[in-house]
């Protein structure tokens, strides 16, 4: 189905107010699966109404008008889309109730024949009641295409909308249900170029790749009459993806860490750490702090994290986390050496399960040798002490830091996964 929407005013023409409405109605028409192919906005004047409304009707399925249904000489939606059917208007009873209500309570206003209009519909609409409003809306079929006149002030326009005009077009169309799949270690190209066989065949359900600082996401969806239907198609898709692997062999199921809009990779650490009743600490380096923050903005961090380290000089990480300054100095702080001591010692002074160091070059200047953007992250639990080096190139010193603590909070989530480092 194609839907077309129109915002009647022109002071959206004049630029005096913004069209909120259309941005409105559009993601609602997103979320029931109807595709929205056109957006206009179009002044007070029945002539170029007529025309649009025209242009809409033979090219859409579903027209929605909004604007243009209050009691004042330029308010002419209702009767130019009435004049364009050939049809009438015609009173609904319930919506000349309320202004019978309305002015009867209300003695100091005087009632025009204008007012009247609220309460018409074009002959044969369904209304649509304006809990917030004076003015009636509503849905009419003709030749096939179906339009919908609404308020222009949002405050009426968006109950009708999310209480009446749903459930009407809902009933007899799929709604658009979505699954965002999140991953980490692969970059938008190479996961693209892997799933460029099903996203050249994609109808239903579509694939859609977002790339985010040091991490993608997959956006899966599909049209269904029922959440169990949409579930059952996208668990199918979803393990189809999974399986395909990357360049270097790994399944993308490796590097899938979790779903949805808002889910981190530290949220996805901190609710296995939960999970697993583990706790972590981290000594920080470059990121002086950044990895702890991001654990503690989780609500509950603190059942899995107690406290830790920014260690940012050689002497604070000698004196705090008690490693020999000849040693740091003889193997560098940019080492995996040093990023092996950071974790050991911090999980020790702190008693976790876990630890975690970052030290590294976030920029803008190289560092001992080592190119910007050279990171060693330790990890440390009771059985094991190890450490990764990433290069985090072509990258703000900003960008360094935060995509260090990203390969930090996969590196837990990693070994939580894993048994065998399991404590
Ligand atoms: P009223 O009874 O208030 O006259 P109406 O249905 O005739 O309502 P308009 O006269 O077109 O609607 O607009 C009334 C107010 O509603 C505008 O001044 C504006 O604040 C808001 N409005 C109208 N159209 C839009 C739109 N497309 N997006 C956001 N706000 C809008
Ligand atoms: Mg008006």
């Amino acid at each position: 189905m194609k839907a077309e929407l129109i915002a009647v005013g022109t002071e959206i023409l004049t630029g005096q107010i913004v069209n909120t409405n259309a941005q409105f109605l559009s993601e609602k028409m997103a979320e029931l699966g109807i595709d929205v192919y056109f957006q206009t906005a179009v002044g007070d004047n029945e002539e170029r109404l007529l025309s649009v409304i025209d242009i809409a009707a033979k090219r859409s399925d579903l027209v929605i008008l909004c604007g243009g249904l209050g009691p004042t000489e330029d308010d002419l939606t209702k009767q130019t889309l009435a004049k364009y059917l050939g049809k009438k208007l015609v009173f609904d009873s319930q919506a000349s109730q309320k202004l019978d209500d309305f002015f009867s309570t209300r003695p100091q206003y005087a009632r025009t024949p204008n007012n009247e209009r609220q309460a018409q519909l074009v002959e044969g609409s369904i209304p649509i009641q304006n809990v917030t409003g004076l003015a009636v809306g509503g849905l009419i079929e003709a030749d096939g295409v179906r339009y919908v006149v609404l308020p222009g002030p949002p405050s009426e326009l968006k109950p009708m909308v999310n209480e009446n005009l749903v459930p009407l077009l809902s009933q007899d169309h799929k709604r658009l249900y979505s699954r965002v799949l999140r991953f980490f270690g692969i970059g938008e190209s190479q996961l693209v170029t892997v799933l460029s066989d099903l996203i050249d065949e994609q109808t239903d359900p579509t694939i859609a790749p977002y790339a985010k600082t040091g991490e993608v996401t997959l956006r899966l969806s599909t049209k269904a009459t029922s959440e169990a239907e949409a579930i059952a198609r996208l668990e199918g898709f979803e393990s189809q993806i999974l399986s395909v692997k990357t360049l270097e062999g790994k399944a993308l199921k490796e590097l899938c860490y979790g779903y949805g809009d808002d889910n981190s990779l530290a949220q996805t650490v901190v609710n296995l750490l939960k999970e697993k009743g583990k706790t972590l600490t981290a000594a920080e380096s470059l990121t002086a702090g950044l990895f702890q923050s991001s654990i503690a903005d989780i609500s509950g961090a603190s059942q899995v994290f107690a406290g830790g380290f920014v260690t940012y000089s050689l002497s604070e990480k000698a004196k705090m986390l008690g490693i020999a300054k000849e040693d740091l100095e003889g193997h560098g702080v940019v080492s995996a050496f040093t990023a092996e001591k950071m974790a050991e010692q911090a999980r020790l002074l702190v008693g976790s399960d876990f630890a975690i160091s970052l030290t590294g070059v976030a920029g803008p200047d190289e560092l001992e040798g080592q190119p910007v953007g050279t990171v060693f992250i330790g990890l440390a639990s009771e059985k094991s002490v190890t450490s990764i080096k990433v290069v985090i190139g072509g990258r703000s010193r900003a960008d360094v830091r935060y995509i260090a603590t990203l390969h930090a909070f996969n590196l837990v989530r990693q070994a939580l996964l894993s048994d065998e480092i399991l404590v």
